[in-house]
């Protein structure tokens, strides 16, 4: 028999020396992790953590500082010792925590979390909800900084908004580690996070599930394009939407090709890896009801083919798809969540790449809407495979429709990460989508979709329209002129998203650096926003 000891052998050590010596598993005395010969119910106080708040007004003379309700409770629990030892430290202000140990049998540790004054609201100019943004900070701030301890459970106050709270709290300890291995010191498995000390639950669970939604959407963005190509993006979407009841359509390049999908074949035929396109339907309402369509960038890396893209900004280009990921997790969503909508979900995927199949400079295309279409620039891809699925989303007669996609690189010099931004043909889509970013914190700035920008695309030597203008700059809104053309008269809004797709982690606290997943809840604010006012 081999005997090994727990202290010295490690787990993997021991599944070594089991095939190493060509032993049943059964001739061995089984490692048992050292933890569990702790004492179980230390090792659960060890692993539990609560985060708490503190406002902090700086206009005010006395008194500038009061923990919130929840706090004060907790204070009195522990016989005044929070806000005792609280004192001795500077106050923390927005974003700022601090961290104390062993108050109370129930909890190793306890964060305080610095909310900032207690005046703020809605404040119009910066169209922001700026209470529910605070809450984000300061639940994101101390969830993150009680993560480090490794904890199993971590408590979190709701802050006054139960559903804010749950979404900084959520965003902030998500990390995207599923190609670490498990002995890599980096991974801290996600602890659970519960609410305490208020009776929301519901807005706690509609916040939790919105933040979900938008770490599955970094996670897609995030995998690695060699392995999330278009076949693996069809394949994840089938195995995690069938289970909620959301019927999932995988489409060809010869069906593609049959119903004159001229952009989306170009493109695609550009790599080795099939294009397909993946449809979604979730029906929450009757299936007389009209749908709204969602239309989602899938390029799962995108080279810019002959005009190829710098080093720089190609290291970014396996997030191409941020369309596709943000639509297939707002369908998620919907349907966790039941609203009581149709939605169809139309995603062209497709990998653009440089080889003798490339689109060229000058190449000619027709799609379903009798246009010719001039590939003026190779690399401005994704807006031919909108177009074609606009036209191809006239069929199912939609109530309205929004398109999603990293679009134009200018944006980042225009807005830099504040804001996507966003083209539309309809005022009422504009108001509803502007209130629920405010609530969200995940703002849309509106662009203009002026005939100016229209005449640029249509002043072509060749054809009816070109992919963008022979002017340098403005691609942003050129890019948006030209998908008006395949729009028609349908209520209709495009999100370009390229500014947003990644952030350094310096913008949003609740945001660590890398992808981003945005604008997911923004989007499915927007549906809360519209099912409340009876507008679906
Ligand atoms: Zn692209």
């Amino acid at each position: 028999m081999l005997l090994l000891r727990h202290n010295i052998v490690s787990h993997r050590k021991y599944v070594r020396l089991i095939s190493q010596f060509k032993l049943p598993v059964s001739d061995c005395i089984p490692f048992i992790p050292p933890r569990k010969l702790h004492d179980p119910k230390a090792c659960a106080i060890r692993n539990r953590g609560l985060v708490l708040g503190v406002y902090y007004n700086e206009h005010v003379a006395i008194d500038p500082a009061i923990l919130t309700a929840s706090g004060q409770k907790y204070d009195k629990e522990v016989s005044g010792k929070l806000w005792s030892m609280l004192k001795l430290t500077p106050i923390p202000k927005l974003g700022e925590t601090r961290v104390f140990y062993d108050l109370d049998p129930k909890y190793a540790y306890v964060a305080v979390a610095g909310l900032g004054s207690e005046c703020v609201t809605f404040n119009k100019i910066e169209q922001l909800d700026e209470t529910k943004e605070a809450i984000r900070i300061a639940a994101a701030a101390g969830a993150r900084a009680l993560r480090g301890f490794h904890p199993k459970e971590i408590d979190v106050e709701s802050f006054g908004n139960a559903e804010a709270a749950a979404e900084g709290a959520n965003l902030a300890v998500w990390e995207f580690n599923k190609y670490r291995s498990h002995a890599n010191q980096k991974v801290i498995p996600n602890p659970n996070l519960l609410l305490y000390d208020d009776c929301d639950e519901d807005g706690w669970k509609i916040g939790t599930l919105k933040a979900e939604a938008q770490n599955l959407a970094r996670h897609l963005q995030e995998m690695p394009a060699n392995i999330l190509n278009p076949t693996k993006f069809a394949k994840i979407a089938v195995d995690i939407l069938c289970e909620l009841d959301i019927n999932v359509e995988v489409k060809t390049k010869g069906w593609a090709a049959g119903r004159e999908m001229g952009g989306f074949v170009s493109v695609g035929k550009s790599s080795v890896q099939p294009p397909l396109l993946v449809e979604l339907s979730y029906y929450g309402a009757d299936e007389y009801t009209r749908p709204i369509i969602m239309i989602g960038k899938g390029v799962t890396f995108d080279s810019g083919s002959l005009d190829l893209q710098s080093p720089k900004d190609l290291r970014y280009m396996k997030g191409d798809m941020a369309g596709a990921a943000c639509v297939l997790a707002i369908i998620r969503a919907a349907a966790r969540l039941k609203l009581p909508v149709n939605i169809r979900g139309i995603l062209p995927m497709c990998e653009l790449m440089p080889n003798g199949r490339s689109p060229k400079f000058g190449d000619l295309i027709y799609n379903a809407n009798d246009k010719s279409i001039l590939i003026r620039m190779p690399s401005r891809e994704g807006r031919l495979l909108i177009a074609d699925s606009l036209v191809y989303a006239r069929n199912y007669w939609p109530k309205f429709i929004i398109d999603i996609g990293t679009m134009s690189k200018e944006l980042l010099h225009y807005l830099g990460g504040a804001a996507c931004a966003c083209y539309t043909n309809s005022d009422e889509l504009f108001r509803y989508i502007e209130l629920a970013s405010a609530h969200t914190g995940d703002r849309v700035w509106r662009m203009p979709l002026w005939k100016f920008y229209e005449d640029r695309v249509n002043n072509c030597e060749t054809a009816d329209v070109a992919n963008t203008g022979l002017e340098r700059y403005g691609d942003s809104a050129n890019c948006a002129a030209f998908l008006k053309q395949f729009a028609s008269d349908s209520q209709w809004m495009h999100l370009d998203t390229y500014n947003v797709g990644y952030t350094l982690g310096t913008d949003f606290p609740y945001l660590a650096r890398g992808m981003t997943g945005r604008p997911t809840r923004t989007v499915i604010e927007l549906l809360h926003q519209m099912i409340a006012s009876s507008k679906l």
